[in-house]
Parts: structure tokens; sequence; C-alpha cells
């Protein structure tokens, strides 16, 4: 293992540890998912950089961690700060569902390349549209990480088979679709009805590309409404635990 690396990488949490030193946790495109101490992060802003800010895109000199020693950042360049996140309520509370979701979908060591562009892409949408559109960039990136991950359920009934979402609405049950037929039947918890509209939005948002996401007809209305309430359960469901900054979200 070579004794330091370049990687570029993006902040999704930061905790100041002990007086002076700060761990963060970050997604990069060379080393996945990875949790790293900042020696001295509070008292060298030359060191660090603009270093300490979620959402931001850092370039950093990195040990990796060996047993059970954590890795440690030994230089930090500030790459984009995403500063227009930070002066908008409803971008922050959008960028805080990716990033707390990218956090818990992969573990160490997962998460590198296609996880990390789709990340990139997606706070950097967040971060140069206009705040009606920061709920469907936040969509675009859950489906199209839960599809990457493998976790994006079938738009079908799990149990019957049934394809038919406008005649029988979906619910979410087991991180899985069912009808809700089948729904009554399996006593799901988290029975909630989604029309036909909010999977065609799903479907539009899994195959689009961000930069073409605001020219589409799918973004904002009822549909998106759905769309976040579904991915709110549906997250819930696939991770054992809710996405905690949901709750800043409108749905
Ligand atoms: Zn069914």
């Amino acid at each position: 293992m070579t004794s330091r690396l370049r990687i570029s990488g993006i902040i999704l949490k930061n905790i100041n540890y002990g007086e002076k030193d700060r761990i963060a946790t970050i997604l990069s495109a060379e080393l996945g998912l990875f949790t790293a101490i900042m020696r001295g992060a509070a008292g060298s802003r030359k060191r660090y950089g603009g270093f300490l800010e979620i959402f931001s895109t850092v370039s950093a000199d990195v040990a990796p961690g060996e047993g059970l020693r954590m890795c440690k950042i030994l230089r930090a360049d500030l790459m984009n700060p995403r500063g227009a996140i930070a002066a908008d309520l409803s971008k922050i509370s959008c960028a805080s569902v990716i990033c707390e979701a990218a956090a818990s979908f992969f573990r160490e060591g997962q998460g590198k390349g296609r996880a990390f562009s789709i990340l990139e892409a997606a706070l950097d949408s967040i971060n140069d549209a206009g705040t009606d559109f920061s709920n469907i960039f936040m969509c675009a990136y859950l489906v199209k990480t839960l599809k990457l991950c493998g976790f994006l359920p079938q738009p079908k009934c799990s149990s019957c088979g049934s394809r038919s979402s406008k005649e029988l609405g979906l619910a979410v049950h087991h991180a899985q679709f069912v009808c809700l037929n089948c729904a009554k039947r399996l006593h799901a918890c988290a029975v909630m009805e989604y029309g036909e509209e909010v999977f065609e939005l799903l479907e539009i948002l899994l195959m689009a590309r961000f930069a073409d996401i605001v020219k589409s007809e799918a973004s904002g209305g009822a549909a998106a409404s759905g769309l976040v309430r579904l991915l709110k359960f549906l997250t819930a469901d696939i991770l054992g635990h809710e996405i905690k900054s949901f709750s800043w979200v409108e749905g």
C-alpha cells in the first residue's frame, strides 16, 4: 500500500474530535467511502484550506489507514465549495439527504467511480439550479444510486406480479413494492398509495442526465411530492432506519 495518495472527494460528514482535530466522512473517486482524521484541523487553515465544510469537493493527500488505524488527511485543497447550497434552506435540506444517503448506502471502500460521479453531479445541480428544483435533483440522486447499488425494486407487485399501478396503486413493503390488495393480505405497515405518475417520474429521473432534468416536463408538481414520500419510505425500509435529514424536506 502506498504511504500517500492524492484523492478527489466530497465531504459527507464532519465532526470535531477533541479540541483541534476533525473527523470527516468522504466519498472519493479513488478510495470510495472512507473516514479520515485531520490532525490540528481547527488550527491550520493553511494546510486544510476550506476543507471543513460538507457538500464541498476537495483534493487531498491521504495516508491510508492500516488495520484498525483510521486514514489520515495530510493536506487538502478546496476544489469546489458549492457555496450556493449553504445560502438556501431548501438546498441545504436536499443536499443533506443526499450526503446522509451516500454515507449510509455504501460501506468503507465502496462507492468509487460512477457512484462518486452521480454524487458530484447531483450536488452541482442543486448548487447551480433554482430553489424549486432541489427536490427533483435529490430524487434523481436517490433513484440512480439505489439502482447502482441494486436496491431499487422493480415497479410491480413483488407478491402477485401485477404491473398495473394505475388500477391498484403500490405500497412499500420490506423494501419491495406490493399492490394494495397484497399489501392488506401481507399486513404491510407502510401502506401508502402511489399513483402511476409517481412511477413515471421515477423512470424519467432514472434515465435522464442531471443536465437534462430541469428541461424535462417532469420537474415539480404532485408527482414530485409523491416521489419524495415514496423514497423516504423506501430508503428507511432498505436501511432499517430513516434518513434523518428527510424531516427537513417538504414532500
Ligand atoms: Zn399484488
